[in-house]
């Protein structure tokens, strides 16, 4: 090594589901939804000659948008850069004991990164074999919990029991709940939020709000955190979301009737895909996200992973430890779904 580089920040970085450039390919790889944003965000003509300003820096127009849609004070709620930003900006905030973080073996793979850049030491508390999170893995003497409900990549929803549990034991620590998939399936955390100060509920518009490329995310909690996430975000980067994103996140939030739709179009496929699955031969923890984790009985998830992108279609592989036989499959159109079953049929 060059003497300088003893003085750089080193990190394995989170590695993103391939985006390929290629045409005609039926991508089930990163959990984006297969349907548009809501026909307003479409439409809505921007006025760029206003990106001459700076954003408007608290965002207001979307924050106060949500504040309405979820029935919280505004200043209860937080916006980020995708809910990427608002977490990492949540373990920069929130993390900061010398006691050991906690979540899950089997999980949002980016946890363990943030904990690694910021320095947060981490433990992970194993899954049981049918991927059920126990609450008594998460008794105090840790330095925060984080465990998104429904699981990636594992589709599984956790009751509202068990994450009460796991509030109840960590009343002197910060305990975060990633409903990136909430919208398709289990039951919210936000119902807990007047009974915990400690509590903050993250989501996204990437996966239910069709928007991922507009990257917006955005955390619930007590005034006390958000408080303390804002102090955190000017202390680092006043200017966080782009005007567009700020004018189109609103859009998006006020057309309910599409949103409602979109979902349950997903839902609806997801469950005819389920039946296919069963009926090849695969199993599958029950999905309540926009994805299913499959593994077969006697073909491998990587050969199938392998030749399924032969034929461009892309789905997701983890080569981790319990998961390796696993795939995880976003839900796609009617018709994607189609020729992945009729792909899987032929293979198996
Ligand atoms: C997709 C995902 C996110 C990140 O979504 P953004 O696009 O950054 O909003 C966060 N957590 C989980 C569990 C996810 O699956």
């Amino acid at each position: 090594m060059r003497p300088w580089e003893y003085n750089i920040r080193k990190v394995v970085p989170y590695t993103p589901g391939e985006q390929p450039k290629e045409a005609g390919v039926i991508k089930l790889n990163t959990n984006e939804n297969p349907y548009p944003p809501s026909p307003g965000v479409v439409e809505k003509k921007e006025n760029l000659e206003q990106l001459r300003l700076y954003s408007d820096p608290t965002a207001g127009e979307l924050v106060r948008a949500l504040a309405g849609y979820h029935g919280l004070d505004e200043d209860q709620v937080f916006v980020g850069v995708g809910s990427d930003d608002v977490l990492a900006m949540s373990f920069l905030t929130f993390f900061n004991s010398d006691k050991p973080i906690l979540f899950p073996d089997i999980t949002y793979s980016f946890y363990d990164v943030w904990a690694d850049l910021f320095r947060i030491p981490y433990e992970t508390r194993p899954l049981d074999t049918s991927f059920e999170l126990n609450p008594s893995d998460y008794e105090a003497g840790n330095g925060g919990v984080i465990f998104p409900n429904p699981n990636a990549p594992t589709g599984l929803a956790a009751g509202l029991d068990v994450v009460r549990d796991v509030l109840e034991h960590n009343r002197d620590v910060i305990v975060i709940i990633d409903e990136a998939y909430i919208d398709f399936g289990g039951e919210s955390a936000l119902t807990l939020l007047q009974d915990y100060e400690n509590l903050l509920v993250v989501r996204t518009f990437s996966k239910s709000r069709s928007l991922a490329g507009l990257r917006i995310g955005y955390a619930m909690g007590s005034t006390r955190l958000i408080k303390a996430l804002n102090d955190v975000k000017y202390s680092y980067n006043s200017y966080t979301m782009n005007t567009p994103s700020i004018v189109l996140g609103v859009e998006s939030v006020k057309d309910e009737a599409y949103f409602r739709d979109t979902i349950a179009r997903v839902v609806r496929t997801r469950e005819w895909f389920e039946q296919e699955l069963t009926r090849l031969g695969f199993s599958y923890p029950r999905s309540s996200a926009n994805f299913v984790f499959a593994t077969h009985e006697s073909v491998p998830a990587k050969e199938i992973f392998e030749a399924a992108k032969k034929e461009k279609i892309y789905v997701r592989y983890f080569d981790k430890p319990r998961i390796d036989n696993y795939l995880r499959i976003t839900i796609g159109t009617d018709e994607d779904m189609r020729t992945l079953v009729s792909f899987l049929g032929k293979i198996i």
